[in-house]
């Protein structure tokens, strides 16, 4: 197993690494560092949670503090773009920690705060800008940015960005970066958009793509049912009685829910346990146990306590509650298909849920089929709703992230859609060796 102190890093990233507390390199970092290291170009396909920013941060801090320069105003050294002012925020705090022994200035522009401030940031200068496509395009127009210094780009969940409608945006910064800058891709999927990104705006890339899980959600039967919130556990039930099934995980959102349901569906004569954070070891290791030798087909649990279970023979994921966060929800249907069997994952959806819904159609790129309400629930499956009919993000903290704490509980950032990075392809090409002084035959942008 490769370990950070083998990838070449410069001594000030690895002291940073070091008090990160990181050991050792997630995939795509052993993948991807070496060659970025070399200055070639990336085309990385990873979602978030596979230490994916760490991949691009670390080699971008190496080659700053490896290759010093004076600081310049409105002249950065490295661009971050990304579709999200979360995530650009994610992502500078990423840069800061990482760059903590070095002397480097990270600084973000995004929309929807006043713009002066960012104007005076970039006078001042900084190395390294995380910034999102409108604003920057707006800081460049009033030349308050220059991109002509730029070394190294990188364009961060571009298959988001492009669903954004940033691509025009994105041409006008591509027109104004040097030919000579290193560049770095980096999607959770890829569609044929990306691709012709990547042709358009990379030479001779490196791959680097962390298989997603939902290579096995492909293999995974998937459909939603349409129901009310108050409905939801007589369509469970009916689901539950219903269908063929061998070993059924159920997912609600949060620790208190889970317990609930448990009671609700032992009071109706249905066996079932419950996994999550308050749960002692013991308790979760007997649970998994019944459930593994088939005493007890329906294990309830949340996204995080989900994340350590390996159980072959899992036949249904059944998701009583959507998850807010789309990735997860791949990773919550990945519990079952596994080791090449079929599987199914059926999710009850209420009007609240529909947004996310929809987000997770975004990120799988597929439409999730609306099934059929089984016998008896006729009357309390509601109908598909209009596709056309717009759907805004449920407002207020109710929905916690992921679903490991307390109901209502106001959560943090963006949680990383984690769990294991499986399997990886790598390679593209032989090590070029090339720096950076690359010749480009036609890499403006159009
Ligand atoms: P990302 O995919 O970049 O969003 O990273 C997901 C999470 O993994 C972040 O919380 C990182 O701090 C953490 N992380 C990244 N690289 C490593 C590593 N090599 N070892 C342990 N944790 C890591």
């Amino acid at each position: 197993m490769t370990r950070f102190t083998e990838l070449g890093l410069h001594k000030q990233v690895l002291k940073a690494v070091s008090q990160q507390g990181y050991d050792t390199p997630t995939p795509i970092q052993a993948q991807a560092i070496p060659p970025l290291l070399e200055g070639r170009d990336l085309l990385g396909i990873a979602q978030t949670g596979t230490g994916k920013t760490a991949a691009f941060a670390l080699p971008t801090l190496h080659h700053l503090v490896s290759e010093p320069r004076k600081r310049r105003s409105k002249t950065p050294r490295v661009l971050v773009l990304s579709p999200t002012r979360e995530l650009a925020l994610q992502i500078a705090e990423s840069f800061t920690g990482y760059g903590a022994f070095m002397d480097c200035r990270v600084e973000t522009v995004f929309g929807g705060v006043k713009i002066g401030r960012q104007i005076r940031n970039m006078e001042r200068g900084c190395e390294v800008v995380v910034a999102t496509p409108g604003r920057l395009v707006d800081l460049m127009q009033q030349g308050a940015i220059e991109l002509g210094g730029v070394e190294i780009l990188i364009l961060d969940e571009a298959d988001q960005m492009l669903d954004m409608g940033f691509i025009h945006d994105l041409k006008k910064i591509m027109a104004r970066v040097p030919d000579t800058r290193q560049t770095l891709l980096l999607s959770a999927t890829m569609p044929k958009l990306i691709g012709d990104l990547a042709q358009r705006y990379l030479t001779d890339p490196v791959r680097v793509s962390i298989a997603p899980e939902s290579t096995t959600a492909e293999r995974v039967d998937q459909g939603v049912i349409h129901v009310a919130n108050g409905d939801k556990l007589a369509m469970l039930e009916a689901v539950l009685s219903g269908e063929e099934i061998e070993r059924a995980l159920v997912f609600t959102r949060t620790k208190h829910g889970a317990d609930k349901l448990v009671r609700k569906l032992l009071a109706k004569g249905i066996q079932a346990q419950a996994i999550h954070g308050n749960k002692s070891q013991n308790q979760r290791v007997k649970a998994l146990e019944a459930f593994r030798a088939g005493k007890c087909p329906v294990l309830i649990a949340t996204d995080i306590a989900a994340r350590g279970i390996d159980v072959d023979g899992i036949s249904h994921v059944l998701n009583f509650e959507m998850p807010n966060v789309a990735e997860q929800y791949v990773h919550r249907i990945g519990r079952t298909a596994r080791a090449g069997r079929a599987g199914s994952a059926v999710s009850l959806v209420a009007g609240d849920e529909l947004y996310y819904l929809r987000e997770i159609e975004k990120v799988t790129r597929a439409r999730i089929p609306v099934l059929p309400a089984p016998e008896g629930c006729e009357a309390i499956a509601l109908p598909e709703p209009d596709r056309n009919m717009r759907v805004t993000k449920p407002k207020g903290p109710g929905r916690g992230q992921g679903g490991g704490g307390g109901a209502g509980k106001p959560r943090g950032q963006r949680q990383g859609a984690s769990g294991k990075p499986a399997g990886q392809a790598g390679g593209g090409g032989k090590p070029g060796g090339r720096q950076r002084q690359r010749r480009r035959a036609s890499a403006s942008a159009g």
